[in-house]
């Protein structure tokens, strides 16, 4: 039973493929998490916000009868925001979303409303609640459908700044695979799941070849020297569902980082809240200072 002082947020993860939503009651420690709704990505922008609008309400009511107050609503999202936070940049798999007024259409029931990029949002979740508590410099990545990435680089306490990169759209070489970006030889080509079932024709279940693993490792290995040479990250958090489902590949990266990396390290961790992390970091978003997120 929830004391009448207690507060949750709700959380929404909308990803290119399906949506969630939660009622995250941060604390000490881990966060509890109240699964909502879920429900699949409506393409069609308006469909979407009328669905989250509902799922906010149902979400609130539940709250309410247990006493719980709702502060507000975060949102990871799929896509890059504008640089003010309110509007939808660019959302390659979410083409209605583009231009659009997240956190206004959101804020239908009068609570306050922040969003931020999906990769972000798990770097908070994990910063605040997870495997990188503590850290200063320090990055999330996500291995799924693509590949997604954000660093947070902070000094001697103060609270620095969490950015959002193009992780999966650096060149690795301009010889070979086209990627949906319309680049050449981008590192996502070797590693997410939509460009790997589109490169071998199949879907991601049915490549066992080892050899398409073992590319995957080397290729995102060269990826993360170039991320630590670039950074000066130290360490890394991984989720995502490929990652999820191949715990053996953290340990591949592990060892081929040590014998690439000179002059510098980089350690390989898997997310502590697994595919938690997004969700958490969009409740954690409603306390985080607006300045410390580079859009
Ligand atoms: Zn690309």
């Amino acid at each position: 039973v929830a004391s009448p002082s207690a507060v949750a947020v709700v959380a929404i993860d909308i990803g290119g493929t399906n949506t969630r939503v939660a009622l995250v009651y941060p604390q000490p420690g881990a966060p509890r998490f109240e699964n909502v709704q879920a429900f699949p990505t409506e393409e069609a922008y308006a469909a979407q916000i009328q669905r989250l609008a509902s799922a906010i309400a149902d979400a609130r009511v539940r709250a309410e009868a247990r006493g719980v107050m709702v502060a507000g609503v975060g949102v990871s999202f799929g896509g890059r925001m504008a640089q003010d936070g309110a509007s939808v940049a660019i959302a390659p798999n979410l083409r209605s979303y583009e231009r659009q007024l997240l956190t206004k259409d959101l804020a239908v029931t009068g609570m306050p409303v922040r969003a931020a990029h999906d990769a972000l949002c798990g770097l908070l979740g994990e910063t605040r609640f997870g495997a990188l508590a503590g850290r200063e410099r320090c990055a999330y990545l996500t291995i799924s459908t693509g590949l997604g990435a954000a660093i947070h680089l902070a000094s001697a306490g103060a609270p620095g700044v969490y950015t959002s990169i193009e992780m999966g759209h650096q060149l690795l070489d301009l010889a070979t695979r086209r990627c949906l970006c319309g680049q050449t030889g981008c590192l996502e080509t070797y590693v997410s799941g939509r460009q790997l079932a589109l490169y071998y024709g199949a879907p991601l279940e049915e490549l066992v070849d080892p050899a398409i693993w073992e590319t995957l490792a080397e290729k995102l290995s060269l990826g993360l020297v170039n991320l630590a040479q670039l950074t000066r990250v130290e360490v890394v958090a991984v989720g995502g569902a490929i990652a999820l489902a191949c715990p053996a590949l953290l340990a591949v990266l592990h060892m081929r980082l040590a014998n690439q990396l000179r002059g510098m390290s980089l350690e390989i961790i898997p997310a502590a809240l697994g595919a938690r992390s997004p969700l958490a970091g969009a409740a954690a978003l409603l306390d985080t200072d607006p300045a410390t997120i580079l859009n």
